[in-house]
């Protein structure tokens, strides 16, 4: 992976990542809170029902214990006829017969005397130890809270409310109560929901006794006894949480201030995490996968948008350098498409420069290796060459060429009298000279210091000799600065039997000599 493309995968997986994660985190708390706030309402909800149902139910005996307190006959019935006191029994009968709720209801008093339908006392049964009547007695003149309290003789757990009896001076005559059975009552009670299944509602006396609880072994105790503390219960309602037996647990209270109760529905708060919890998964399942989706489009788009094109562009580029044309069609048709062909076509223009500077400059170079600075001239090196390719189409084809050794007459002389500069002109002017008396096929080259040499293809001795003469007298001909002549010597000779190049130039070189030997200003050709 170039690193533009793992530079750019870990940015936007990073950033990716970090925008679901926060957007993911915060989902989270919302779920959370949400469904915090839900089940917190759920709790109340239950609470409030139970404690509309105990007040409803409840209150209507406490209309009946309150109505039927103020009967004369039922405040004084133990100083009452029989048939007067069958009429008063006839009375709760009606009262029973019109609540179904109402499973007892019956009058004690303080003589020990008991007022009852079908209910045979045990015997020893003295209705004013019973906890009813002692509790109408502490409560007086108002009637009791709910009581719970076994069945003297079948032992069913009966909840009761009453009431004391008073005569006209209010001294207690005796005590009305009315009971209901706990498992009425309770089965009244909502017991599971479809959300929740640790769902409990429970009933505290104010003094925090547990008096009503689906777990019948729990009722009559301290609340204390069972969590090691009371409840923080302070107002008429609230939330409040605790724990039991390792079980954290949140509930809602209501107070029902006039039964002195404390009406309790509480949940394991594990099971109000679950559902919670179990959104929080899906909510993470569902960002881990739009993160990978993201992820994945977002790098693909930008591979294929941007890097691709890119990578192109560089092998284009390659391409170009190598001097191969590229395929400019296949770039996108968008701003990425348009730098790369603008680059493409940059890169061709500069290279077609650069190549034709360095064409130049090779022309430059090329010339320069081959001329002579002076003169102007091709120099002893280019000669050289031309005389190899000469001497190899004599070889092969016997074409005949000539050559012309020329060297200026006492030039040391032209220096010591004139000075060098002049000297230069000099040379420079001969050489002028010499190429405006040559044919375009000849070549002339500065062969040494004042001496040169003209290489004539196709061309025979005799033809050499008459151009050799031709420009012998031209130079001598000719007047330079200072009104000064000079003359050269040359030596001529024909390509014939020789074995080398060096063999011929060698032939020149004598037949210059011979010339110079024969008084300068002249032509040899052996
Ligand atoms: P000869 O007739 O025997 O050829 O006599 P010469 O004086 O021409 O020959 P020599 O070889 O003794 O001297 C050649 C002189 O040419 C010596 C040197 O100073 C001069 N010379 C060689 N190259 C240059 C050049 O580039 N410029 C100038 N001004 N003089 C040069
Ligand atoms: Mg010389
Ligand atoms: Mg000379």
């Amino acid at each position: 992976m170039s690193s533009l493309k793992k530079e750019l995968f870990w940015r936007i997986t990073i950033t990716v990542i970090v925008v679901f994660v926060v957007i993911g985190v915060l989902s989270i708390f919302q779920l959370y809170l949400s469904g915090m706030k839900a089940a917190r309402a759920f709790i109340r909800n239950v609470n409030n029902t139970v404690t509309s149902f105990i007040n409803g139910y409840l209150r209507k005996f406490y209309v009946v214990v309150d109505v039927l307190s103020r009967i004369p006959e039922v405040r004084y019935a133990p100083y009452l006829t029989d048939e007067e006191r069958r009429k008063v029994l006839e009375i709760y009968r009606i009262f029973q017969e019109a609540d179904r709720d109402i499973y007892y209801l019956y009058s004690g008093y303080e003589n020990g005397f008991l007022l009852i339908n079908d209910y045979e006392p045990a015997e020893g049964y003295d209705p004013r130890v019973r906890p009813w009547y002692r509790a109408a007695l502490e409560s007086r003149p108002r009637p009791t809270g709910g009581i719970p309290y076994k069945e003297f003789k079948t032992k069913e757990l009966l909840f009761s409310v009453s009431k004391v009896l008073t005569d006209d001076e209010g001294n207690v005559t005796g005590v009305i109560s009315v009971e209901t059975l706990l498992e009425r009552l309770l089965r009244n009670f909502p017991r599971s929901f479809n959300n929740y299944e640790t769902v409990t509602t429970y009933v505290l006396r104010d003094d925090q006794t547990i008096i009503i609880h689906p777990d019948e072994s729990l009722l009559t105790m301290k609340i204390s006894d069972v969590i090691g503390r009371n409840l923080p219960i302070t107002g008429l309602s609230g939330e409040i949480e605790y724990e039991i037996n390792g079980e954290k647990k949140m509930a809602y209270y209501s107070r029902i201030p006039e039964l002195e109760w404390i009406v309790v529905t509480s949940v394991d708060k594990s099971e109000l995490l679950r559902p919670i919890l179990i959104n929080v998964g899906i909510v993470s399942i569902f960002f881990t996968g739009i993160i990978s989706l993201t992820t994945v489009f977002i790098n693909n788009w930008f591979n294929g948008k941007v890097l691709k094109p890119l990578n192109s562009l560089k092998e284009d580029v390659e391409k170009i350098m190598v001097g191969r044309t590229p395929d400019v069609s296949s770039y996108p048709d968008n701003e990425i498409g348009t730098v790369s062909k603008e680059i493409y076509s940059l890169t061709e223009r500069e290279l077609y420069k650069k190549n034709q500077q360095l064409r130049n400059l090779n022309e430059k170079l090329e010339k320069l290796s081959v001329t002579d600075e002076l003169t102007g001239l091709f120099n002893r090196r280019k000669m050289d060459e031309e005389l190899e390719k000469e001497f190899h189409l004599w070889k092969r084809h016997r074409r005949p060429f000539s050559l012309l050794m020329i060297d200026i007459d006492d030039f040391k002389k032209v220096n010591d009298t004139y000075g060098h500069l002049v000297g230069d002109d000099v040379l420079k002017r001969v050489a002028r000279l010499l190429v405006s008396s040559l044919r375009a096929s000849d070549v002339v080259a500065r062969w040494g210091g004042e001496e040169f040499l003209i290489l004539c293809p196709e061309t025979t001795l005799n033809e050499a000799m008459s151009l050799a003469e031709r420009i012998r007298t031209k130079i001598e001909g000719e007047t330079f600065e200072n009104g000064l002549n000079v003359t050269v010597s040359i030596g001529v000779c024909e390509m014939k039997d020789h074995e080398t190049i060096d063999d011929l130039l060698k032939e020149a070189d004598d037949n210059l000599y011979l010339a110079k030997q024969r008084g300068k200003n002249r032509v040899v050709s052996g």
